[in-house]
């Protein structure tokens, strides 16, 4: 009988793999993302590690009723399938070769994925986490809503007038490549002073001189100038390109996760909303702004999300099967 749902989470830094019965999530692992390899490397970790859960789950592969694929982008479609197309992970799209190990152009995910496995649904992982929030977050009983991913990079799914947006390429979105300023460094995607590239995390610690995002924000909880102007003009900046986001859509709100915005919430949050209800009133004045009720749970939920059967819904809204789900096992 087909009673388990495999949810799959792919980053540019790991990979994570979840099986769940209608009662629970049953097993997770997580694995680096390989980078080492022809093009099939990605699409061949993601069947191992699932083969791997399956193993140690004690789940045959006949028993899987869905695969759900939230996946890192952007996409580009070809014959009907799309094809994963990222600096992030792809060598010959980096700026600088020599920090990917690969000469990668495109990787197949869908189209090798769909060779082993009949009933599958693939998306962007900001997709996956806005049909997350829609489905059992913040975004229950709303037509317009927008989730905003604060972390590494910065990203983001979209509903609109009750339905997820995707375009033609399913790049929808991707809100971390409008432009905010006409200079700017450079991002990974090529543009100069876009939003990622003024908010991200990366661009945090960059700015700051630091290794990481969250020595700039400890610095900041310790009074520090520069740590201030730094987050000072990044949450600015995240304020101003939501405010652009809102100019389009016209939204009712905003949901933010991520790791660099939700362990620094309290920071970011109210400089956030003071640049953004600065935008032209109107326009701004009803829009919530709030964090993601599901944030640490998002990757695994937005890709079951996909897939879970109409009559689990009900059942898991009651259950929270994700905030009872073991700890990962982590390969190497
Ligand atoms: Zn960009």
């Amino acid at each position: 009988m087909k009673k388990y749902l495999v949810g799959v989470d792919i980053g540019g830094t790991n990979m994570r793999v979840s099986i769940a019965s209608q009662e629970k999530i049953i097993i997770k692992v997580v694995q680096k993302t390989k980078l080492e390899g022809d093009e099939h490397t990605v699409p061949n970790q993601v069947v191992s590690l699932i083969d791997i859960a399956c193993q140690r789950a004690e789940v045959q592969k006949e028993e899987i009723l869905a695969l759900g694929v939230g996946t890192i982008g952007p996409f580009k479609k070809r014959n009907g399938f799309l094809y994963v197309v990222t600096a992030n992970i792809c060598g010959a799209l980096a700026k600088e070769r020599d920090v990917i190990p690969n000469n990668w152009k495109e990787i197949p995910l869908q189209k090798d994925l769909s060779e082993h496995y009949g009933n599958l649904r693939f998306d962007n992982d900001c997709v996956a986490a806005v049909n997350a929030e829609r489905i059992f977050g913040a975004g229950q009983h709303k037509d317009n809503f927008v989730y905003v991913t604060i972390s590494t990079g910065v990203g983001g799914g979209i509903v609109q007038d009750g339905k997820i947006i995707r375009g033609k390429n399913a790049n929808a979105g991707h809100i971390g490549h409008i432009y905010i300023a006409e200079d700017g460094p450079q991002c990974g995607c090529g543009n100069y002073g876009d939003f990622e590239v003024l908010c991200s995390g990366l661009a945090i610690a960059r700015d700051y001189g630091s290794k990481t995002a969250e020595e700039a924000f400890v610095a900041y909880r310790n009074k520090e100038d520069k740590a201030i102007k730094v987050i000072q003009r990044a949450a600015r900046n995240i304020g101003r390109g939501l405010a652009s986001v809102n100019a389009i859509l016209d939204t009712e709100l905003f949901i933010i996760g991520g790791g660099v915005f939700m362990n620094n919430k309290d920071i970011l949050l109210p400089l956030i909303k003071e640049e953004f209800y600065r935008s032209f009133p109107t326009l701004s004045e009803e829009v919530e702004i709030i964090p993601s009720p599901l944030e640490d749970y998002l990757g695994d939920i937005g890709a079951f999300s996909l897939v879970i059967p109409k009559d689990w819904i009900e059942h898991w809204k009651n259950i929270k099967p994700w905030t009872t789900a073991p700890k990962p096992i982590k390969l190497n």
